[in-house]
Formats: structure tokens, C-alpha cells, sequence
């Protein structure tokens, strides 16, 4: 049987002994990114990368590509395609399984770039590597399910009637820096695993981390030709290998704004109809009712809202409290901020790291002030001394009426407090709906008729009950919502590979 990476165990004092020096090793490299083509790197002018908890800090330096590589690298992967379309399903799935066990024997490079690359805290990463790992051996699973023999229908024609799944052609795999490691590693894996060529163009924030992670697939098995690799800017390469004809189909995490220009790109050119597979945003919300217990709903939200600084998709912004528990669960999320360990990631004893840079700062800074000018800061954590030279933002509790306030999605340490009243749960929940997003929903209630009307009412795509909403588990909470947040199939899922093939069906007269 499968079973998920068990990651590491940070209370055994061997266990850190090792992650200490292992760290140390991988923090003192300077790492490299280049476009990588056919196996060759190409080199141009270099960027210099530095560290979001402190931006003094070189952590080492990333060629960008140009067009024209773009161009090289869809010719370099359609080239490729037929050889890797013909290997056997059980070839690649090994492949993929190689990985895995590669990405596991480098945990530690792994967490030192994602806390110095992605300014994520050491348990983040560790989640990160788990999940890169779950994934590689998921998909690796599911290749051998679904692509390893033709099913044969069943039928009245006398004939025998064969479906067999086949990779597309080429897919572009865009990928976020929030999951540098876990989410590029699955969109890439799903598209390899399903017999695709794969173009990857990691987001610019984090192209360090995918250099590794290329790297160790190419030394695991996957042909050069058949996985390459465009660090550099998304305005600057996009349109090209969107409007390509030969981009048999493209894998997105990203904004919902993104995906739209994607999606009227592809819609666009005169070419062949392919898939989207676009993961987005979110505007999630937790409902608490007045039979929640306090201490419980307070762990989960403080971790679902601030932990990785509020910067993924699922985390939460907005809690709904009943109205005679209000009073007391927002003076426990005041404590709560107030104890948060905000500062660097690459402590054991951070809660909070950085965010991502300074776009994403400036755009929170200017969120919390207009929410300050307009009364509804209720508490906001304060940010420690050493934290001046990094893009770091002080945890923020705001009050507001309802999630029809708030325009965008706030993407970082940021949480909305709103109340309502016996009678009000359906209108809550309609107005939840009525953002458009679907992707997570918490709710915390002990009686099974609130948390069943909740959760036949909500369009979201991932609910959690009476537990935080973030972390999704490969292979057991499949990811990805609906609506607004995105097209499905779930990632770490047992339908995800389906969106990146092709079916055939052979029917031979007996
Ligand atoms: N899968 C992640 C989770 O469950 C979120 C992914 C994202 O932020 O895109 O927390």
C-alpha cells in the first residue's frame, strides 16, 4: 500500500541534530537557477536572490529566459513527446517514485531554500518536502491505474471495444512561490506521469527551489528533452507559450486575474482546444456557532489565518462568531496575536515568517490602512526589532459586518471578524456563496444539524469541521475549489491525472 512521507520529527533530539547540520551546509551554498533546455543550461544575465526575512542576504542568483528560449523550449519539448508518450505507463511511475526518494535525501537543501528563498518557517517546509514526496508517489499510483492497460467496455457490437488514456502533447506548468516546492513538483509530476512533455516556468519569486527539484528529476530518469525549465517573468513569457499552438494544455496556480488572461489567450489562437487546469484564489471563512468550543475554534483559526503568514490559498480571512460567543473568542484571538512569534523563519520557534516581498507587503500595509482609517482594527500583533531589513507584516485583526466587504482576497497574516444571530446561518453562508470563490470553508458547531445545513448549502470546495483548514493531505483531502478558485480536477486526487490526458478508443471487429 501507498503511504504518505512521514516527514520528520523535530522532537527527536537526533533528528534536529542532523536537520542543524544539514541547514547549516545547505544555507552557506550559493544556489543557481537557469532556463533549461534539452538538458542544457543557458546562460544570460544574472538576478541576484535575496532573502524576504532579510534582504541583505544573498542566497544566490537566477538567469531569467527570454522569448525566444521560450520558443527553443516548446520546439525541445514537442520533439521529445512521441518517445516519452510511448514509454510504458510503469516506466514512468518508477520514474516518479525515483523522485520521490531523491526529493526525501534532500529534505534539507529543500527546507533551507524554502525558508530563505520563500521565507517559509522550518515546519512549513518540512510540509512542503511531505507533500512534493506524497504527491511524486500518488500520481506515481494513479499512472499505473489508469494508463498501464486499455480498459475494455463492455457492449452489445459484437466487437472488442478498448479506452486506453494518452498524454496530450506538451504541457506548460505554472506555478505559484507560496508552494515553491509541493505545488510545482505536482502540477509537473501529474503532466509526466500522464505522458506529457512539460515545459515548467516557476513563479519569479522562487526559481531556486525549482532548479533543484529539476535537477533531481532529470538525475531520476525523466528525459532532458522531456522536462524543461524557464525561470524569468510571467508578462514576458506567457503570451508566447500560451499562444503557441503546439502548448497541448497548461496547469496554473495563481490568481484568478492570471487565469482569466490565460484562459483568453488560449481562447484566442487558432489551434488545438486544450485543458486549463487553473487553481486560485480563495475568499475562505470559518463559521463558529455559539456550542464551539472557544479554546479549539481560537488553535484553529489563529493557524488556519497567520501561520505561512497567511499566504496560501485555503488559509482563512474571514470568521463568522455567533453573537453570544463573540466577545469572548475575540478576546482569546487578541491573546493569541498577541503571543504570535513573528520573526525568522528559519527558528524552530517562529510562527510567522515574511512575506513573499515587497508588492505583497505594500499592498497588506495599504489594506490594514484603510481598515484602520475606517474604525475596524481591532488588534494588530507588533513586529520585533530584527524584522527591519525583511518584508515582514504585523498580523492584523479587523471587525467587519460581512464577507461582501472585502473586494479581494487579502493574501497574508490578515483576519476579519464578522457576527451573526440565531436565524442568520443561511444568509451567512448565501453570502459566502455569493463571492463566487469556493474553495475552503471551516466550520465549528457540535450539533450535526448546523454543520449538516452548513455543508449542503456551501459551494466550496474543501470543508473543514471542527479542525483548522489548511494542509490538505495527498491522496486522502484531494485540493482545489470551485467557482472563482478554479477548475478542478482536485490536485491529489484520484481524477487529477484525467485533465491531463487524452482518451482513445480502439474498436477491432472480432
Ligand atoms: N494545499 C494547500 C493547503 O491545503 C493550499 C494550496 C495553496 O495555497 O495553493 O493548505
Amino acid at each position: 500500500m501507498r503511504r504518505n512521507s512521514r516527514g520528520l520529527d523535530l522532537s527527536d533530539p537526533l533528528c534536529l541534530e542532523e536537520l542543524n547540520r544539514g541547514l547549516q551546509a545547505a544555507l552557506r551554498r550559493d544556489w543557481s537557477a537557469h532556463p533549461l533546455i534539452g538538458g542544457r543550461a543557458i546562460d544570460g544575465e544574472a538576478r541576484t536572490v535575496t532573502d524576504p526575512a532579510d534582504r541583505r542576504r544573498r542566497v544566490g542568483q537566477s538567469v531569467w529566459a527570454r522569448p525566444e528560449q521560450a520558443e527553443a523550449a516548446l520546439a525541445t519539448a514537442h520533439a521529445a513527446f512521441p518517445g516519452w508518450a510511448a514509454t510504458p505507463a510503469e516506466q514512468r511511475a518508477a520514474c516518479l517514485e525515483r523522485i520521490a526518494d531523491a526529493y526525501e535525501a534532500h529534505t534539507h537543501d529543500f527546507m533551507a531554500l524554502c525558508t530563505r528563498e520563500a521565507g517559509k518557517t522550518l515546519a512549513d517546509g518540512i510540509a512542503e518536502v511531505r507533500e512534493a514526496v506524497d504527491f511524486c508517489r500518488y500520481y506515481a499510483a494513479q499512472a499505473r491505474r489508469l494508463f498501464a492497460e486499455p480498459e475494455t467496455m463492455p457492449g452489445p457490437t459484437g466487437e472488442h471495444n478498448a479506452l486506453s488514456l494518452h498524454g496530450r502533447g506538451v504541457f506548460v506548468c505554472i506555478s505559484p512561490w507560496n508552494f515553491p516546492l509541493a505545488i510545482f513538483t505536482g502540477q509537473v509530476v501529474a503532466a509526466l506521469a500522464a505522458g506529457n512533455a512539460v515545459i515548467a516556468k516557476p513563479a519569479e519569486q522562487t526559481t531556486l527551489i525549482a532548479a533543484l527539484a529539476v535537477r533531481l528529476m532529470h538525475e531520476a530518469g525523466i528525459p532532458p528533452g522531456v522536462l524543461n525549465l524557464l525561470p524569468g517573468d510571467g508578462a514576458t513569457l506567457g503570451p508566447t507559450l500560451v499562444s503557441d499552438r503546439r502548448t497541448a494544455g497548461i496547469a496554473f496556480t495563481g490568481s484568478t486575474e492570471t487565469a482569466w488572461l490565460i484562459n483568453r489567450g488560449l481562447a484566442e489562437r487558432r489551434g488545438p482546444i486544450v485543458p486549463l487546469i487553473a487553481e486560485t484564489g480563495g475568499q475562505n471563512a470559518m463559521i463558529v456557532d455559539s456550542t464551539a468550543l472557544p479554546e479549539q475554534v481560537v488553535r484553529d483559526a489563529v493557524q488556519s489565518a497567520f501561520y505561512s503568514a497567511g499566504q496560501r490559498c485555503s488559509a482563512l480571512r474571514v470568521i463568522y462568531l455567533q453573537q453570544d460567543i463573540a466577545e469572548r473568542v475575540t478576546t482569546m484571538l487578541r491573546g493569541a496575536l498577541a503571543e504570535l512569534d513573528i520573526g525568522d523563519p528559519a527558528l524552530l520557534a517562529t510562527d510567522v515568517g515574511p512575506v513573499i516581498d515587497t508588492d505583497a507587503r505594500d499592498t497588506l500595509e495599504a489594506h490594514a490602512s484603510k481598515m484602520t482609517a475606517a474604525g475596524r482594527l481591532i488588534a494588530r500583533a507588533q513586529l520585533p526589532g530584527d524584522t527591519a531589513h525583511g518584508t515582514f507584516v504585523a498580523p492584523a485583526l479587523f471587525r467587519i459586518d460581512s464577507i461582501k466587504e472585502l473586494e479581494r482576497e487579502v493574501f497574508g497574516p490578515m483576519l476579519h471578524i464578522a457576527h451573526w444571530r440565531a436565524g442568520e446561518l443561511d444568509r451567512v453562508v448565501d453570502d459566502i456563496n455569493a463571492t463566487g470563490y469556493g474553495l475552503t470553508l471551516g466550520v465549528h458547531s457540535r450539533i450535526d444539524e448546523t454543520v449538516e445545513r452548513v455543508v449542503k448549502r456551501a459551494r466550496a470546495g474543501n470543508i473543514y469541521v471542527n479542525r483548522n483548514m489548511i494542509g490538505a493531505v495527498v491522496g486522502t483531502q484531494p485540493f482545489g475549489g470551485e467557482g472563482l478558485s478554479g477548475t478542478g480536477f482536485k490536485a491529489g486526487g484520484p481524477h487529477y491525472l484525467l485533465r491531463f490526458s487524452t482518451e482513445r478508443v480502439v474498436a477491432v471487429d472480432t
